[in-house]
């Protein structure tokens, strides 16, 4: 890749280096850069608003018949799985995913656009009861333009999220991806021209904090839809809220997950392990604080610290690396400030807890398998988001405490429970605070199955057919018979 040429992003079905401020866009592998990136200035971005406004109202979308609609859809699916490997690639390189993780990320979120092209295709409006001489039924609509602005731990998997499903539903798209990690919003634009979206309806502009404002305050928007941290989501709600211009937020997580004395010991070692480490914790769902009742406390830490110890750091590309580097240095330092802020509050460090100095991950942004414990649930390491790959873990007495403790959070994103009994498992499915509750399973996750928030955690829910449903209006009709 030429690091001097400028990447355009797309406005209306044409590639534009905009009037704003280039920046660069590393590898966090090694540190070198991977590309310099246009970036969106006030004036793109109205551009770009424009162009979706005009796409909505113009006939060559609108008046797509939802199986044409979907056909389009099915062709970005295809596309993306003829383009695997390079589209890992790109991810791996951009984020510092292993490139096993982005081959399964690419291949889920080729799935999401097929999953939306057949909801789209066989999505229904109701005829509702009669109460009188009259018919009521109700039509679902597009909302219009909708402004998608994502975070750069997933970048594959959550735009899919965002774009096939407001798509499906018959909006237009302007789609902000990370400015950590702008490549995968520049490969969707590029697949959207390819699977022939007439112009304006997906449009991408890349940039930081100031591009997203712009795009969430531009009057041109219909609704705002937002993955990020909580902070910023909280930004955009009130901004939206002035405008009353609806909003999905998809926030941060703190996530328990819960082992029980009478869980199959090993499998909760490993998933309790895998629910944290995987992708290095950089994802809203890790399950961050671990909780274990207190007579198998000991044998589960002692196994979880070998199996953290054994978690091999390395380069994203070679298949033996369960972890590459976090997705930039910055990032990474601010990891490792947590752990030493755990350390301050009194935290035992069992695992990691290290930058690493050996030569070949010192170049990269590398954070080992972390485990702390010793501490207390109030302990700002277990009530703010780390968002790397460290847990603590704490002991709990019996359920009522660990229900007292898990929810004791401002969060309430997912949380995972591991048990031999159902009856336990449903009781303590039913009391936590979480969007999503996993049984003896941790990180699952199918686009069938509305996915959300509790709390500080978001507002909303994607995935399923509700999914759908956020970006469309419903209207009532009433066909007088008297
Ligand atoms: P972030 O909030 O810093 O940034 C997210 C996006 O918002 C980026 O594109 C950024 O440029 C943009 N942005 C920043 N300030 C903005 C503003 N004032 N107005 C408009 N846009 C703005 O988050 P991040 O660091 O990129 O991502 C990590 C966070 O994302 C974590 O908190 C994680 O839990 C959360 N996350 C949530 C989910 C979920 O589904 N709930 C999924 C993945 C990540």
């Amino acid at each position: 890749m030429n690091i001097m040429q400028i990447l355009p992003f797309l406005i209306d079905n044409q590639w534009t280096t905009g009037s704003g401020e280039p920046f660069v866009s590393t590898n966090p592998a090694d540190g070198s850069p991977l590309a310099k990136v246009a970036g969106a200035s006030a004036a793109d971005v109205d551009a770009a608003v424009k162009a979706a406004r005009k796409a909505f109202a113009a006939p060559a979308w609108r008046d797509l018949k939802p199986h044409e609609r979907a056909g389009l859809l099915y062709r970005m699916s295809e596309l993306m799985t003829s383009q695997q490997e390079s589209l890992a690639e790109l991810q791996m390189r951009d984020n510092g995913k292993t490139l096993s993780e982005c081959r399964a990320q690419v291949a889920s979120a080729a799935s999401t656009f097929r999953y939306y092209a057949a909801a789209c295709e066989t999505f229904e409006s109701e005829v509702t009861p009669p109460r009188g001489a009259y018919w009521t039924m109700t039509l679902y609509e597009p909302l219009g333009v909708i402004a998608a602005i994502t975070p750069w731990n997933s970048p594959v998997t959550l735009e899919a999220q965002k774009l096939a499903p407001i798509l499906a539903a018959g909006n237009t798209v302007v789609l902000k991806p990370s400015d950590v990690t702008p490549m995968m919003g520049l490969a969707y634009g590029r697949l959207a021209l390819e699977a022939g979206f007439p112009p304006g309806v997906v449009n991408i502009v890349t940039g930081g904090a100031e591009t997203g404002r712009l795009l969430v305050e531009h009057p041109g928007t219909d609704m705002v839809t937002f993955t990020g941290g909580t902070a910023t989501g909280r930004l955009i709600a009130q901004t939206c809220g002035k405008a009353l211009k609806p909003v999905a937020l998809e926030l941060g997580g703190k996530s328990p997950n819960i082992v029980f004395a009478d869980a199959q010991l090993e499998k909760a070692i490993v998933g309790t392990a895998e629910g944290i480490f995987s992708g290095a914790g950089q994802s809203c769902i890790a399950g961050s604080r671990i909780f274990v009742e207190q007579s198998v406390y000991e044998p589960f830490l002692d196994g979880l610290r070998k199996y953290a110890q054994g978690y091999r750091m390395g380069d994203p590309a070679k298949s033996d690396s369960k972890m590459g580097p976090l997705a930039s240095f910055a990032h990474r330092d601010k990891v490792h400030q947590y752990v030493e802020l755990g350390r301050s509050e009194g935290a035992q460090v069992l695992a990691g807890g290290e930058i690493p100095t050996d030569e070949a991950l010192a170049k990269g942004a590398y954070y080992p398998a972390t485990i702390l414990a010793g501490i207390a649930n109030s302990a700002r390491v277990c009530q703010e988001e780390i968002f790397g790959p460290v847990a603590v873990v704490l002991p709990f007495a019996d359920e009522a405490d660990l229900i007292r403790q898990a929810n004791d959070s401002d969060f309430g994103l997912a949380s995972g429970i591991w048990t031999s009994d159902y009856s336990r498992a449903w009781r303590m499915a039913r009391a936590l605070q979480a969007g999503t509750v996993w049984i003896n399973t941790y990180k699952q996750l199918s686009i069938t199955t509305p996915f959300g928030g509790f709390k500080d955690s978001g507002i909303g829910a994607e995935k399923g057919l509700q999914g759908m449903r956020v970006y469309m209006h419903s209207k009532g009709l009433y066909w007088g018979l008297g």
